[in-house]
């Protein structure tokens, strides 16, 4: 066999997959659908972690700027946190097509090889083995490894058998834009409101003159997704109605899907593994993928090492990624936030998540939305909730009881 390993995907997970395993010797295969690494959306705001796993500098070349402050805002009433970087960490927007061109430089140099213009079909099944790719109809590859990070819908996710009870997405859009006025580059905002619907509208700068304006969307049912505004069109009414941006010129326009509701039941079998979106491995409620698509690759490479070396891709052998996977902090963290996103979801179908969005962000204080939003909220920060706002929680929960009720969640 001429490959130990065949990835589906040049996404953040996909590229660290590459360049982690290369590095150990492991002979690997990457096929990509798209003419080369760049012009995608990587997703670009992240925390001092993301660059840990890159193995780069906050000062380099790869990141394109760094917020002291970030504020979540109500489009609709102004109300509004501001969360500082005490609290926050650091965070940083990536260059996203320098950080793709590092993975695949990295692996290319450590012999991995790249197949553009290569769009996977299927799984190739021997019994209930998977060995390998097809790809543009007619073409194979082999490998003892076929890894799935072909993002939320994946070939290899659907064709090798894997399911979803729960699957929830988000769809994004996300403009670049040039020519801006007056902007203060060291402040990010996130903002809620009528026209974004269930999600956020963001607004990243990358200089004085440059930012991303972008928005994500869940549709918690086709009646609420078909009374809102089209996205594009609340990013249009963003930029003209801000004498910052209603001169701007669109530069760039990417979009994309990921999904909300955790980690998927089962992410690997006899000679596959999944990563990334394909593996639900996405911070659900804010959809940060960047970070928890690092780090799953790295754990991935590091298991791609032993299971070639010990010659073993056995279901067993490769379920030992899943199961260290499954215990870190990262994970616990995606299956909370994934749980907390379903539950809105369901609450959304049959209330305002509107009118909630805008009692927690005239009541919430930031520490305790950090923690909810991070999933790392504790028994104290539940407590708090209860006895300070308990007006707050009675009118969310009960909305949410009946939203019980009707769906039987
Ligand atoms: C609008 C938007 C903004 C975002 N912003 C952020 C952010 O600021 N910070 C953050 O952390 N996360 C962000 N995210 C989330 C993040 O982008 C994703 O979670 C992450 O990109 C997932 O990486 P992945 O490698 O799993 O999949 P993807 O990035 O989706 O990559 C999948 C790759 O597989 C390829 N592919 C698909 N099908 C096939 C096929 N059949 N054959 C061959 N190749 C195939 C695709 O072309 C693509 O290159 C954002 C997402 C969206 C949609």
């Amino acid at each position: 066999m001429t490959f130990d390993l065949i990835i589906a995907g040049t996404g953040p997970a996909g590229l660290m997959t590459a360049n982690r395993a290369s590095g150990y010797g492991v002979k690997t295969l990457v096929l990509e659908r798209r003419n080369s690494v760049t012009d995608s959306l990587m997703g670009e705001l992240v925390t001092d972690n993301a660059l840990r796993f890159l193995g780069v500098k906050p000062d380099s070349e790869f990141v394109g700027n760094k917020y002291s402050e970030i504020v979540g805002e109500s489009l609709d009433t102004g109300a509004n946190i501001r969360v500082g970087e005490g609290l926050l960490g650091n965070s940083y927007l990536l260059d996203e097509d320098k950080c793709q061109e590092l993975m695949r430089d990295r692996a290319e140099a450590n012999g991995a090889e790249f197949r553009y213009r290569s769009r996977v079909d299927s799984v190739i099944k021997e019994g209930n083995q998977i060995v390998g790719l097809r790809y543009n109809g007619d073409q194979e590859e082999r490998a003892g490894l076929t890894v799935g990070a072909d993002g939320s819908f994946s070939r290899v996710f659907k064709t090798a058998g894997f399911t979803h009870p729960k699957w929830l997405l988000s769809y994004g859009v996300r403009w670049k834009l040039e020519n801006c006025k007056n902007i203060d580059p060291n402040v990010a905002y996130f903002y809620v409101g009528r026209d974004v619907g269930l999600g956020y509208l963001w607004l990243y700068p990358r200089s004085e003159t440059e930012i991303n304006l972008g928005i994500g969307r869940v549709p918690s049912s086709k009646v609420n997704w078909d009374a809102l505004m089209p996205m594009q069109s609340v990013l249009k009414k963003y930029k003209d109605s801000h004498p910052e941006t209603k001169n701007a010129k669109i530069a760039a326009v990417n979009a994309g899907v990921v999904p909300c509701a955790g980690i998927i039941p089962k992410f690997t079998d006899a000679g596959v593994a999944l990563c990334g979106n394909a593996a639900g491995q996405v911070s659900s409620i804010v959809g940060g993928g960047v970070t928890t698509c690092f780090h799953a690759g790295t754990l991935l490479a590091k298991h791609a090492k032993r299971i070639v070396d010990e010659n073993d891709f056995s279901a067993k052998s490769i379920s030992q990624y899943e199961k260290e996977y499954r215990k870190t902090k990262l994970a616990s963290n995606i299956k909370n936030t994934g749980e907390g996103m379903w539950a809105i979801s369901k609450y959304a179908m049959f209330n305002d998540p509107i009118e909630a969005a805008e009692i927690v962000l005239s009541q919430l204080d930031a520490g305790t939305l950090n923690s909810l939003i991070q999933g790392h909220a504790g028994i104290g920060d539940y407590m708090a909730l209860l006895t300070d706002f308990l007006p707050m929680v009675l009118k969310i929960g009960k909305g949410y009881l009946r939203s019980i009720a009707v769906s039987g969640l």
